[in-house]
């Protein structure tokens, strides 16, 4: 089968929720991946960060093999011999006393909205049920019916309610806006550290620290979302770190299982996390040996491998030499470590074109919005494959 059949057959039986560049993929390694009609393509996606350590690290891929030979699934009826051990490491990792783990960043999201609430009512003595959590324009924190309750995209809500109350949104990077939002019923304010669906939106210098402050003085709860920011992409462990900002909780996923599995957590000191109790949350799948087996081996190759420093230096290095090219569609070039994002005018015509343009001749980058294309290729790239890249990248913006 070729891939217009692959596309046919697709487009018959699956729902169209997306609309994917036509590329059937059907291996990958490392940096790359190879369609089934035998084409070559550099990914500068990498699903969205979720693949920092590259396609099927060699590593990860034994730690899945060994671990789905002894046991995948325990349920969290039982204990397993997985789990603490990525409860430990992963609190080693990163500061935080304590963890819970989830599977889709969507139902980590989920979590931590739960125990921002509890903590308003339990610590805080917000009347129930009337917490609010402020939440930042232009988000994106998933896909369920309260995450779109307070999404400001139109087009992701727009037929989909009645949604879930308790939500304000306030301008993103703007600490007026967050200031004049505060109430006595204020428990929580969550944002992304870099809004990177948002198009790559870097707040102002000094923002997240602003931020915390607001929170510490008013005595709110400072949620990040570093699903797709963190575990390296932005060149730290995490991107609140660029701003040496310490939140509450972090909610991360996508690279905590390399692009194996579907692992997210949230995490948190005891003060916090001690809250839940138990059967106030859970999942079947969330926590279980198989995903934890994994996560564990996707932690310990970005440790093992620098990627927090490569993904600096190389990502300094690639938006350099992006910012070398000399093309009349370019607004505006930004990005931290490895996570960058091309604005092109809007005269450019949309950056559709331009990544239809890029895949024929290689490279897989994803349009974010209308006129963003978002660079962001897993954290192991090497320079010679960078420059390689930037050519292409010239000549396919120098097009009319
Ligand atoms: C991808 C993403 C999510 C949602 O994660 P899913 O695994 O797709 O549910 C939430 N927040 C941010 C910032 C993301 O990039």
């Amino acid at each position: 089968m070729k891939s217009k059949d692959y596309i046919e057959l697709e487009e018959k039986y699956g729902a169209h929720n997306y609309h994917p560049l036509d590329v059937v993929i059907e291996r990958g390694e490392g940096v790359w991946v190879y369609d089934v009609d035998g084409n070559k393509y550099l990914d500068c996606l990498s699903a969205y960060s979720a693949l920092n350590q590259g396609h099927v690290h060699p590593k990860i891929y034994e730690a899945l093999v060994e671990q789905a030979k002894k046991v995948t699934l325990t349920s969290r009826a039982f204990r397993n011999q997985q789990l603490p051990l990525f409860y430990q490491e992963l609190s080693e990792m990163t500061g935080y006393e304590m963890s819970l783990p989830m599977n889709s960043g969507a139902e980590a999201v989920e979590t931590a909205i739960k125990l921002a609430r509890k903590w308003g009512y339990k610590v805080k003595n917000i009347p129930y049920f009337e917490s609010e959590l402020i939440v930042a324009g232009g988000n994106f924190h998933g896909r369920t019916i309260t995450i779109i309750s307070f999404s400001t995209e139109e087009y992701y809500k727009k037929e989909f309610g009645p949604f879930t109350p308790g939500f304000k949104t306030v301008n993103y990077g703007d600490i007026k806006s967050l200031e004049a939002a505060i109430t006595s019923k204020t428990a929580a304010i969550m944002l992304e550290p870099i809004q990177g669906e948002g198009g790559v939106i870097i707040p102002p210098s000094g923002y997240l620290q602003n931020v915390q402050r607001i929170c510490k003085e008013n005595n709110i709860l400072f949620i990040a979302d570093e699903i797709q920011t963190g575990l390296g992409r932005t060149g730290k462990l995490f991107a609140c770190d660029h701003e040496n900002v310490r939140p509450d909780m972090i909610i991360i996923g996508k690279a905590l299982s390399g692009g194996f599995y579907p692992v997210s957590a949230v995490l948190a000191d005891t003060e916090i996390m001690g809250l839940f109790q138990p059967g106030e949350h859970g999942s079947t799948f969330g926590g279980n040996p198989l995903g934890a087996a994994v996560a564990r081996a996707a932690l310990k190759v970005i440790q093992d491998e620098k990627l927090i420093e490569r993904s600096l230096d190389l990502g300094n290095y690639f938006i350099n030499e992006l910012r070398k090219i000399n093309s009349t569609h370019i607004k505006e070039i930004r990005g931290k470590g490895l996570l960058i994002g091309v604005e092109l005018k809007s005269e450019a015509g949309g950056a559709r074109r331009f990544c239809e343009v890029l895949k024929e001749k290689g490279i897989l980058a994803k349009e974010t919005h209308d006129n963003v294309i978002r660079f962001a290729p897993p954290l192991i790239i090497d320079k010679e494959t960078i420059n390689w890249a930037i050519p292409i990248i010239r000549e396919t913006l120098m097009m009319k």
